[in-house]
């Protein structure tokens, strides 16, 4: 096998994937399109560019995404260092002052012996050995193409626009309840009631609450009709929802017996009945707006959203049919994916995935054998998440606690959300560390 590998796409995870190759000593032939070709979001021609906040989330590790980052520091993630050296204040969070973080990441690639930049579009999956595809959610049509050809058609997706999901512990079951509409089949979807008024006050605050700024490629995005943002079908009415998505009719809380003016259902999103996304919520609602909105809902009050509604070009496989949790393809072993293109949402999870991606390519390079992380890790949880074969609608996801194993505690320690996560979190960093040591 040649000490050579090529990455397509200098974006978060490409980057992070190439600087983690180059470390190993691989030469890197590292594809990148911008600038001759946008993708519509990008403003530069750097590599590593945040195309819309310049937050990462919290540093918290009793949260998800700050434990994820811990992961990244103690695998020697390259580019959590650079945005940890280019924070700018924001509380517990890891914002970064974007130009100065791009432009650091540009000059370490540009000056590392190891990686040769190639500006130019890749039109199609090369036939070399050693590949990384980390193209993003925006990758260029014609690979697009080709990609979808490999993965065979129905295994690539483009959509507009996805619903919240919620923690059910978050859920204040005094008001949700369990049914299936007319006590059909299992009693699976949790049901949020409302009454006259409280539809009313919901509804007035939909139609007014402000929403995403779509750019200029995505304007004349065209929804399907099944699929329309939850903003958009309530604009045609004020009935509309409540013969839509959010009809009582056939739910009925056995606990009262009372029938109600509108419900919200909740659909199970992972086999450990952990997380629930909001039936028919998908949403172009600013991220504020969509908690205060999804907090007028009875049972919803102090929801945990896990994973907030979006609407823009997504292009991602369909990881569960096509990827092991090593991030290597499951039909040609020397291909591998990273970043957004995964199913992985936001830009902490894409940088995880490229420097996996990194890691386990050069150990295919170099024939030891790759890393499957553990299942107590963040990142572990969410590679397994993602390529667990018995989702059969996947959707993208961010790191959440919700996917990490689970772990026995007493009952006032699991009601505590700060102590179990303090436990889980050091659960993991103390796994990896062991990992490390074992595997290295
Ligand atoms: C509009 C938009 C807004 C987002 N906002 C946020 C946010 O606020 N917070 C958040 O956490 N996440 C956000 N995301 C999600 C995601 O985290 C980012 O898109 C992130 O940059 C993904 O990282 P990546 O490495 O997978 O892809 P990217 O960072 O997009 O990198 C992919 C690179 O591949 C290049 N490329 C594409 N096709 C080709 C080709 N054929 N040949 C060569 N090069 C190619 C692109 O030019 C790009 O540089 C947003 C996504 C989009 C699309």
């Amino acid at each position: 096998m040649k000490n050579k590998a090529t990455v397509i796409g200098a974006g978060l995870a490409g980057a992070e994937a190439a600087l983690q190759l180059a470390q190993r000593g691989i030469q890197v032939d590292l594809y990148e399109m911008r600038p001759e070709k946008t993708t519509g979001a990008h403003k530069t021609d750097k590599y590593a560019e945040f195309v819309c906040s310049n937050s990462m989330g919290s540093l918290d590790i009793t949260n998800a995404s700050g434990l994820l980052k811990k992961e990244m520091e103690i695998l020697g993630g390259k580019l959590i260092k650079i945005a940890l050296e280019n924070s700018v204040p924001a509380g517990n969070a890891l914002a970064i002052d974007r130009e100065g973080f791009s432009e650091k990441v540009t000059e370490l690639i540009n000056n590392n012996p190891n990686i040769n930049v190639i500006k130019k579009e890749i039109t199609e999956i090369p036939a070399d050995e050693n590949i990384i595809i980390a193209s993003g959610p925006l990758t260029s049509t014609p690979l697009a193409d080709s990609i979808k050809e490999f993965t065979q058609s129905e295994h690539l997706h483009f959509f507009d626009a996805i619903a919240p999901i919620i923690e059910k512990e978050s859920i204040n079951f005094d008001k949700a309840f369990y049914a299936s509409r007319y006590n059909k089949g299992e009693a699976s979807y949790i049901n949020c009631p409302m009454n006259k008024e409280e539809y009313e006050k919901f509804y007035n605050f939909l139609i007014n609450a402000p929403r995403i700024e779509l750019k200029e490629f995505e304007q004349d995005a065209k929804f399907f009709e099944s699929c329309l943002p939850v903003e958009v079908l309530a604009s045609r009415g004020v009935d509309t929802l409540r013969f839509g998505p959010m009809k009582p009719v056939g739910l009925v809380d056995d606990r009262t017996g009372e029938k109600n003016y509108a419900v919200v259902q909740l659909r199970q999103d992972n086999s450990a009945k952990t997380l629930y996304n909001i039936v028919g919520f998908q949403t172009n609602l600013k991220w504020g707006a969509q908690k205060e909105l999804i907090s007028l809902i009875p049972g919803l009050e102090n929801a945990n959203i896990m994973r907030y509604g979006v609407m823009h070009r997504n292009t991602f496989i369909n990881s569960p049919r096509i990827l092991n949790p090593t991030l290597q393809t499951r039909n040609r072993k020397d291909l591998f994916f990273a970043g957004q293109i995964t199913g992985t949402e936001g830009y902490t999870e894409s940088i995880a995935s490229g420097l996996l991606a990194g890691i386990n390519l050069a150990r295919l390079i170099k024939q030891e054998n790759l890393i499957t992380l553990p299942a107590e890790t963040m990142l572990g949880a969410l590679m397994n998440y993602i390529t667990n074969p018995e989702h059969d609608k996947f959707q993208p996801i961010n790191s959440n606690w919700a996917i990490v194993k689970e772990i026995e505690l007493p009952k006032q320690i699991r009601k505590n959300k700060k102590e179990k996560n303090t436990i889980l979190a050091n659960r993991s960093i103390e796994t990896l560390e062991k990992f490390i040591k074992e595997n290295s």
